[in-house]
C-alpha cells in the first residue's frame, strides 16, 4: 500500500513503516557514533515507543549496551488503516537492536493496569532475574483506575484563565487563545493521570515481586520552561501533576532506602512530540525556540537529549540543588530566552516564517510519523 500523511490538527492519523524504521535507524546511528558509557544493563522503559521514552530505550541500549524491555500502548494495523508510529518504531527497534546483538522485548497494552505490571514482572523474573533501571516516560490523556473508572487529564490553568498567542496548527496562523481554568476535580484527575501515582505503583510492584536490583535507579520526565509558558504548563494542571511527580521521587527514595533505590526526575527540553503538540501556546514557543537554538548551535532532538542524559548526567549524577537532572539547561540559557522575549510580542502570521522555525516544527512533526525522510521512497508500496 502507498501510505501518505493524513494530518488532522495536531495529529497525523497515518504512519509510514519504512519511515519509522528510518527514524529509529538514525537515532541508533547517532548513539553509535557518540560511543559507550558505563551504566545499568537491564532497563525497563515504560512509555518506550515514541518521543523521550523511545530515545531513552535507544540511548541505554547503545550507550550502556543494556538489554531493554519496553511498555507502550499502540495500535496495530487493521485493514487499510496503518498502525501507529509507536507500533512501527517498536518493531523497528526490536529488529535493529537484535541485529546488533541486544536483547529487546516489548509489551503493548495499558501500562496503568495491574495485568501489564504482572506480565512485565513475570518476563523480568524469567529472562533477567532483576532490572536495575526503570525509565518512566508515559504520557497519556487518560487512565483507567483499578476499580474500572476512567479519569482524564486536562491542559488548563489553575486560578485564573490565561490569554496569549498561539499557533493554529491547521493554518499556521498566529492567533490568540484563552486557556480556561480547571476546577478541582479536573486538577485532581490530571494529577492521577500524569502525576507520580502510577510510577510509584510500578516501583512498588517490582520491589514486592523482588525483581528490582539493590541500588537500582528510576527516572521520570518533567518540563518547567520559561515564564511565557508557565500559566499553561508549570503553574497549570500539567504542572500540578509534575509537582506530584517530584514529591513521588522524593517519597520513593525514602520508602525504598533499604533497597538503595534512587528515584530521579529529569527536566527535559521542549520538543515536538505527539504529547507536546496538544498543548496550547507550546507549539508556537517551540517554533521560536528551534530557530534560536539552531542558530546558536544548541538545538537537540529527543535522542540527543536522552543520550546526553544517560551518557553524561546520569553517570556523573550531575543534578541541580533540588536533585533534578536539568536537560533544559541549554533551553533556559539567558542568551536563548532573551531572544525569545525579544520576538514573542512581535510574532504575527506574516512574520512567523522569518522569526520562527515553522518549517523545522513541521519537519519534526511529519518525521514523528515516518514521513519526509529524503532517503525513503514514498511512492513505493509498503507492507503496513
Ligand atoms: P509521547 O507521546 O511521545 O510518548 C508517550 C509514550 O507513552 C508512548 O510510548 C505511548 O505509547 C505511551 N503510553 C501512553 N499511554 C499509555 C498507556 N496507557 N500504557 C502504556 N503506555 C502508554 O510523549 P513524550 O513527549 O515523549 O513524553 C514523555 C514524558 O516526557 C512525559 O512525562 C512528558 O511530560 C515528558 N516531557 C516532554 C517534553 C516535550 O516537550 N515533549 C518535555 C519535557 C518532558
Amino acid at each position: 500500500m502507498i501510505v501518505e500523511p493524513k494530518v488532522k490538527g495536531f495529529i497525523c492519523t497515518t504512519a509510514h513503516p519504512a519511515g519509522c524504521e528510518e527514524s529509529v535507524r538514525r537515532q541508533i546511528a547517532y548513539c553509535k557514533e557518540k560511543g559507550k558509557a558505563e551504566g545499568p544493563k537491564k532497563v525497563l522503559v515504560i512509555g518506550a515507543s515514541t518521543g523521550y521514552g523511545l530515545g531513552s530505550r535507544i540511548a541505554v541500549t547503545y550507550a550502556y549496551g543494556a538489554d531493554t524491555m519496553g511498555v507502550s500502548f499502540e495500535r496495530e494495523a487493521k485493514g487499510k488503516r496503518t498502525a501507529t508510529a509507536g507500533w512501527y518504531n517498536t518493531k523497528a527497534f526490536e529488529k535493529l537492536a537484535r541485529e546488533d546483538g541486544y536483547y529487546a522485548r516489548s509489551f503493548n497494552g495499558d501500562g496503568f493496569s495491574r495485568e501489564m505490571k504482572d506480565q512485565v514482572i513475570e518476563a523480568i523474573r524469567q529472562d533477567w532475574g532483576k532490572a536495575d533501571l526503570v525509565v518512566y516516560s508515559m504520557a497519556a490523556p487518560r487512565r483507567t483506575l483499578a476499580d474500572g473508572t476512567t479519569v482524564s487529564s486536562v491542559l488548563k490553568t489553575v486560578g485564573e484563565e490565561f490569554t496569549n498567542k498561539t499557533i493554529d496548527l491547521k493554518t499556521n496562523e498566529i492567533t490568540e487563545v484563552t486557556v480556561p481554568v480547571a476546577d478541582e476535580e479536573e486538577i485532581q484527575n490530571t494529577i492521577r493521570v500524569m502525576g507520580g501515582e502510577d510510577w510509584q505503583e510500578w516501583i512498588r510492584a517490582l520491589v514486592e515481586a523482588d525483581v528490582l536490583a539493590d541500588n537500582a535507579s528510576t527516572v521520570a520526565y518533567s518540563y518547567i520552561g520559561p515564564a511565557v509558558t508557565h500559566a499553561i504548563y508549570k503553574d497549570g494542571t500539567i504542572g500540578q501533576a509534575k509537582k506530584h511527580l517530584y514529591e513521588t521521587s522524593r517519597n520513593m527514595t525514602k520508602e525504598f532506602a533499604h533497597k538503595g533505590l534512587q528515584a530521579y526526575v529529569s527536566v527535559n527540553k521542549a520538543l515536538v512530540t505527539q504529547s507536546s503538540a496538544a498543548i496550547p501556546i507550546v507549539p508556537l514557543y517551540i517554533s521560536l525556540l528551534y530557530k534560536i537554538m539552531k542558530e546558536e548551535g544548541l538545538h537537540e532532538g529527543c535522542i540527543e537529549q536522552m543520550y546526553r542524559l544517560f551518557a553524561d548526567k546520569f553517570v556523573t549524577k550531575e543534578t541541580d540543588a533540588e536533585g533534578y537532572f536539568r536537560l533544559d539547561d541549554w533551553e533556559l540559557q539567558d542568551k536563548v530566552q532573551e531572544r525569545i522575549d525579544a520576538v514573542w510580542d512581535r510574532v504575527t502570521t506574516e512574520n512567523i516564517k522569518e522569526l520562527g522555525d515553522i518549517e523545522g516544527y513541521w519537519e519534526d512533526f511529519y518525521q514523528m510519523f515516518g514521513f519526509h525522510y529524503d532517503n525513503v521512497d514514498y511512492s513505493e508500496d509498503v507492507e503496513i
